[in-house]
């Protein structure tokens, strides 16, 4: 089969990979369409030194070959992280903790960038007929926004920072908003804050402020979520916060922030780590229209460079799919 697969310093395009087999417990899905994360660019960057495989992580397709009546032939989404299914996290339900997991194309497993992929039978989520899959796909990046929910109480009225303008502070920010707080979001391009006019109180621009007014306690913010994607979000962050108030740290990357960590004592600040989120609340509201997103960018696997280089809102692959005619209802879509 085809598939983008990483060497361990580079992507490459590939046509020999063998089509996988589920082993017990687990179904194969016949990609539709995979979603480029900054995360992956990251993998290109150093990332994840150790992976070797088929890169991705961000799809939706059709389970093709599984022994689980309930998941033949529906269009599914999935998670990523695969635990050990015994350790004291994965009994506890935090398998996305457990010390010995695989992570779909970061860590021990193939991912989505391919025609076919395996993915454990409870991490697979079938998804609604009237969700197409081509939104569908943004499940797994939504459910990252509402992991900020799960950990931490947003009073709806209080004031938010978001600082970021890529597609995760995207995501978060609508999420954010419909918790019905005052939401700010601060940024480097004002043509991406433009775009984030629809449910942000205030956008501003990183350069215009460096959160040096914000010794006034008025121009300071309850909880500050980082999804900058650079080190410097976090500084930021810590000037911007409120005394006893609540950093969340979204974005991952490969390098290190230099941060006085006094400041966290002196101004009893809570730092949140926040990844992976919950699934079923993020269909919902997918289904429901409640958040929406940008048409992704579509691409060839063999395209795999320019997809990675797109500068649209989203890039993806589609894969398996005509590009145009196909009728999505899940009834009507029957793979050999
Ligand atoms: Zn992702
Ligand atoms: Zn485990």
């Amino acid at each position: 089969m085809k598939g983008v697969y990483f060497d361990g310093s580079k992507a490459v395009f590939r046509e020999d990979l063998p089509v996988p087999e589920p082993s017990q417990g687990h179904s194969r899905i016949r990609v539709m369409y995979a979603n480029i994360c900054s995360t992956d660019k990251e993998v290109l960057k150093g990332y994840r030194p150790q992976f070797r495989g088929v890169m991705g992580h961000e799809f939706a397709g059709v389970v093709d070959r599984t022994e689980n009546p309930e998941l033949m032939g529906r269009v599914v989404v999935g998670e990523l992280n695969e635990g050990c299914g015994h350790c004291l996290y994965c009994r506890s339900g935090r398998e996305k903790h457990c010390p010995d997991r695989k992570v779909l194309g970061l860590d021990g497993l193939d991912g989505c960038f391919a025609e076919y992929l395996v993915l454990a039978d409870h991490l697979i989520h079938p998804v609604p007929p009237d969700l197409p899959p081509e939104q569908a796909v943004y499940t797994e990046p939504l459910a990252a926004a509402l992991e900020i929910p799960t950990q931490v109480h947003l009073d709806p009225r209080s004031s938010i920072a978001v600082i970021g303008d890529g597609r995760l502070a995207f995501m978060i920010a609508q999420v954010l908003h419909l918790s019905g707080a005052e939401l700010t979001v601060i940024g480097k391009h004002r043509e991406k804050l433009d775009a984030f006019s629809p449910f942000a109180s205030h956008t501003r621009l990183c350069g215009e402020y460096d959160g040096t007014d914000a010794h006034d306690a008025e121009s300071t913010y309850e909880t500050v979520v980082e999804a900058s994607g650079s080190p410097e979000g976090i500084l930021l962050a810590l000037k911007i916060v409120r005394r006893q108030g609540t950093i969340v740290l979204k974005s991952t990357y490969a390098g290190t922030a230099e941060v006085d960590m006094s400041l966290f004592v002196v101004n009893e600040i809570t730092l949140v780590g926040s990844r992976c989120g919950p699934f079923e609340p993020a269909i919902r509201l997918l289904k429901d229209g409640l958040v929406r997103f940008p048409e992704v960018e579509w691409h060839t696997l063999d395209d795999f460079d320019a997809a990675f280089r797109s500068k649209a809102f989203k890039a993806g692959f589609r894969i398996n799919v005509q590009p145009e005619g196909i009728n999505f209802s899940q009834k009507s879509i029957k793979f050999t």
